[in-house]
């Protein structure tokens, strides 16, 4: 039979979702907007083009992408539940989360900045990555923009490793609590690469990425294929992908066209659409 409690419980639960998430929305703006007022790089524009479609892909990536990954993640959790491979996860498992913390972000960090980079090269993927790149204008929010299978496969090759390495514990079914930390942590740091902010940190831009570092990945030239790494850029010197000068790139985007609507940017992977060209740099 039709269980409409279930159906009510599951539309509180998702209207919560979205309450928390437009909670969170009014404190990135009170952040962000002031910040990008006071620093900004180029003209401050609120109501730029697309922002709207940005608030929207802001809703659906911030809860579609999680619900999704739930799924492969607690089952590799459970599959890794009983194993201990010698010895490694029981060792890692008596590690505070102070020391386990940092690992986990230095993981996910290099798991991520590997699938961005193929993400360049194969064109497959690449189609669902050049909806992030379709931006022509850099701001906070432009870090929303992206393709729910792009964010997808994207948290998944950071996080897979940092459960295989037992750096997440997999008992109990809920969600690791440095799991947590890094998602958010990581969600608010990739909304401050994005920013049209000018600050340059000196010597520290080699240590953690910065707007600058990050800019310059969305550029409209050959340093496209630059700066993969989303936290750390010191994988981008030691893998010989890392683009750093004093000046700022003069253009972002791609030349290929990426329609302009969230229902063209969702369709715009599938075959009938037209292609984005791929970066063709790495060598
Ligand atoms: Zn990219
Ligand atoms: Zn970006």
């Amino acid at each position: 039979m039709f269980d409409t409690n279930h159906l009510v419980r599951h539309a509180e639960l998702f209207a919560m979702d979205v309450f928390r998430l437009a909670v969170w929305l009014v404190l990135l703006i009170a952040i962000f907007v002031p910040l990008e007022r006071l620093f900004g790089l180029h003209p401050v524009k609120i109501f730029r083009k697309q922002v709207g479609v940005d608030l929207a892909w802001y809703f659906i990536n911030s809860l579609v992408p999680a619900a999704i990954i739930a799924v492969p993640l607690s089952l590799l959790a459970r599959t890794l539940h009983s194993m201990d491979p010698g010895g490694l996860y029981s060792m890692v498992a008596g590690w505070s989360l102070r020391v386990r913390l940092p690992l986990m972000f230095l993981v996910n960090d290099l798991g991520v900045y590997w699938y961005h980079r193929i993400s360049h090269k194969v064109p497959a993927l690449w189609q669902f990555h050049a909806v992030h790149h379709s931006a022509e204008e850099l701001d906070w929010l432009v870090n929303t923009r992206a393709h729910p299978v792009d964010m997808v496969f994207t948290r998944l090759a950071g996080l897979v490793p940092v459960y295989l390495l037992g750096l997440a514990q997999t008992a109990g079914g809920r969600l690791d609590a440095g799991v947590a930390l890094l998602l958010i942590l990581g969600t608010i740091w990739s909304f401050f690469i994005h920013a049209n902010i000018k600050w340059r940190l000196g010597p520290l831009e080699w240590v953690v990425s910065t707007p600058a570092f990050h800019h310059w990945h969305h550029t409209n030239d050959e340093h496209r294929d630059r700066n993969f790494a989303a936290i750390f850029p010191f994988f981008d010197r030691i893998f010989g992908t890392s683009w750093l000068p004093k000046y700022w790139p003069p253009v972002y985007g791609i030349d290929a066209k990426v329609p302009p609507s969230l229902v063209g940017q969702l369709m715009h992977p599938l075959p009938d659409q037209t292609p984005a060209s791929v970066p063709s740099l790495e060598k």
